[in-house]
């Protein structure tokens, strides 16, 4: 089982230790972890959380799936200097958080480095109209060649949008209400879904939560709602197609 989208680092009052986020991870039986860390709103802490991923690297290898989150001001040749330090294979972009829409050339210039080195690029999607999925549809049209992943499908019908015109676009299911999934999977998109979760944050929206119990309830739920064979799909078999040299 694959988990496209988990955190580590602060995130309001919450430390995420990255290492009991991984073996948190590993015991739910996820076998592939695609990890980023929790980037400030002024993007500070992007070099240091590069650190904390090399030493992660060096100790799990494979079994992590390393996403570079970047900043609008993270410079071309800083983000080019981590890639080359660690295989990193998604780019990931906060456009409601970071105000992505008013750096376009740094869209640019990270799509020209996403393309020249092979990498996804992940929007977060929601929070306000520039970050919305649907206001990703023209990069994601004019850029074919680049596969697209479409954070927490928000909002749902824009994202089918995006799907049913992009061939190389992909959405993923962290904190994607189940019925917005089942409308997507409606929709014929199936093969387009990558479960995400954003693990472990959600306790810091509501400190109640035991996040390893909302961990498995989200995957029974899943399982449940959804079929075995389609939850095999979106947890597994989507991935071969959307991360093929992992
Ligand atoms: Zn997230």
């Amino acid at each position: 089982m694959i988990d496209i989208h988990t955190h580590f680092g602060q995130f309001y009052n919450n430390y995420y230790d990255p290492e009991q986020v991984i073996g948190n991870l590993i015991k739910l039986g996820v076998t592939q972890i695609g990890l980023m860390p929790t980037l400030t709103k002024n993007g500070d802490n992007v070099f240091e959380s590069h650190q904390v991923m090399l030493k992660i690297i060096e100790k799990y290898d494979k079994q992590i799936i390393p996403i570079l989150w970047v900043h609008p001001k993270t410079k071309k040749n800083d983000i080019y200097a981590m890639l080359n330090q660690l295989p990193y294979k998604i780019l990931k972009v906060h456009g409601y958080f970071h105000d992505w829409h008013k750096y376009p050339k740094s869209i640019q210039s990270l799509i020209n480095i996403a393309r020249q080195k092979q990498l996804s690029i992940m929007f977060h999607t929601g929070g306000r109209k520039e970050s919305y999925a649907f206001s990703y549809k023209a990069i994601c049209k004019n850029n074919l060649d680049i596969t697209f992943i479409l954070a927490h499908s928000r909002p749902v019908a824009g994202t089918i949008n995006i799907l049913k015109n992009c061939p190389n676009a992909y959405c993923d299911t962290a904190f994607t209400p189940i019925s917005d999934i089942k409308k997507n999977i409606e929709s014929g998109f199936e093969d387009k879904i990558l479960f995400g979760t954003d693990f472990p944050v959600m306790s810091a929206f509501d400190s109640g939560i035991d996040n390893e119990r909302w961990y498995l309830n989200n995957i029974s739920t899943l399982k449940n709602e959804l079929g075995e064979s389609v939850f095999s799909k979106i947890t597994i078999k989507n991935f071969q197609t959307v991360l093929n040299n992992i």
